[in-house]
């Protein structure tokens, strides 16, 4: 059963988000499923709840300016940007904190956290009350068109999720701007709400993204290797692994077969949502580990590809395609 909240009921949606479950909610963009950032459970049924096949970055919300630059590293142009345009629809790429709160699953394993201030007042009402950064891609099954009011929200994932906060219908058709600041330069990864026009006046020159037909050929000339923009590990990746060797760091999903050089253990129980939370802090942590002791690759035990499972399946087969 999936609860109908209204705006008095702001208090109840942000204790649900703090107990890891699910709660829809509205921004002046559309709907979004949010999920506690700092919780890898909570982001892993997300994903499960939405049936992606893959783990995308997900936009962290917060309440305001601070709450961001707490989980990020902002330089003055961010900060500039933050002034100008938040609350709005703006998405601001930069460097995770070394003490940033956010569970790797949320970023899908990148370095960087992409995070935005909506202009919704009962979006900020539920940030400011759940004092969380809330992890949340658009409400709707995954492939699905994205939802402007509550009820197109009850009507994809009703029963799949604890609530949805109601706040009347949103502006249609107006994604936010994902801008990337990370790398240096600015780079607009998505166009959006804030027109790239407007934040070149307070940034100066934003590098656009290349058309849709040029990017498309690009990525089939490219290895699939190639194709993956996520962090991938610096040992190389063996899949479907039965047995192990001592030169050899496992990625174990339930009972493990024994003689690895370091083993990660994904869910001992084969709980697909505690696997998928798990997942990029142990190939991060298998990486390190494994390179320590002189290991020379990562074998990844095999996932049943149900549910959640295709989506691990998914990052672990780019993890091990060729580069
Ligand atoms: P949506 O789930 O529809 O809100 O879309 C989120 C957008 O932000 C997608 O285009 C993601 O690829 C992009 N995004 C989120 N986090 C990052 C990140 N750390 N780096 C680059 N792009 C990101
Ligand atoms: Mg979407």
């Amino acid at each position: 059963m999936t609860l109908l909240l209204t705006a008095h009921e702001v208090e109840r949606a942000a204790a649900l988000l703090r107990a890891g479950e699910l709660v829809a909610f509205p921004t002046e963009t559309v709907y979004g499923l949010g999920a506690d950032a700092r919780n890898g459970r909570a982001v892993a049924a997300v994903f499960e709840a939405k049936g992606r096949p893959h783990f995308n970055p997900l936009i962290c919300h917060v309440a305001d300016a601070a709450a961001a630059f707490a989980e990020t590293v902002p330089d003055a142009r961010a900060r500039a940007l933050a002034d100008r345009f938040w609350p709005g629809p703006l998405t601001l790429v930069l460097p995770r904190r070394p003490d940033c709160r956010v569970d790797l699953l949320a970023g899908a394993g990148l370095e960087t956290l992409a995070v935005r201030v909506p202009a919704h007042p009962l979006a900020l009402a539920l940030l400011r009350a759940a004092a969380t950064p809330v992890a949340a891609p658009s409400a709707n099954r995954s492939g699905q068109v994205s939802p402007t009011t509550a009820q197109h929200v009850l009507d994809g994932l009703g029963g799949r999720i604890a609530a949805v906060l109601d706040g009347g219908a949103c502006d249609v058709g107006v994604e936010s701007t994902v801008l990337d600041l990370a790398a240096g330069g600015a780079a607009l990864l998505r166009p959006g709400g804030v027109p790239v026009e407007a934040i070149e006046a307070v940034i100066g020159p934003v590098a656009r993204p290349l058309p849709l037909a040029a990017a498309e050929a690009t990525r089939t000339l490219r290895s699939p290797g190639m194709m993956l923009s996520h962090y991938a590990p610096s040992l190389p990746v063996r899949l479907g692994a039965r047995e192990v060797a001592a030169d050899e760091a496992l990625l174990a999903f339930g009972p493990a077969p024994p003689g690895a050089g370091a083993v990660w253990q994904l869910s001992e129980s084969r709980d697909l949502r505690e696997a998928a939370a798990r997942l990029f802090a142990g190939l991060r942590w298998l990486d390190a580990e494994g390179r320590r002791l002189g290991l020379v690759r990562i074998a990844a035990m095999l996932v049943p590809a149900e549910g959640l499972g295709a989506a691990i399946n998914d990052r672990l087969q780019r993890a091990a395609a060729p580069r």
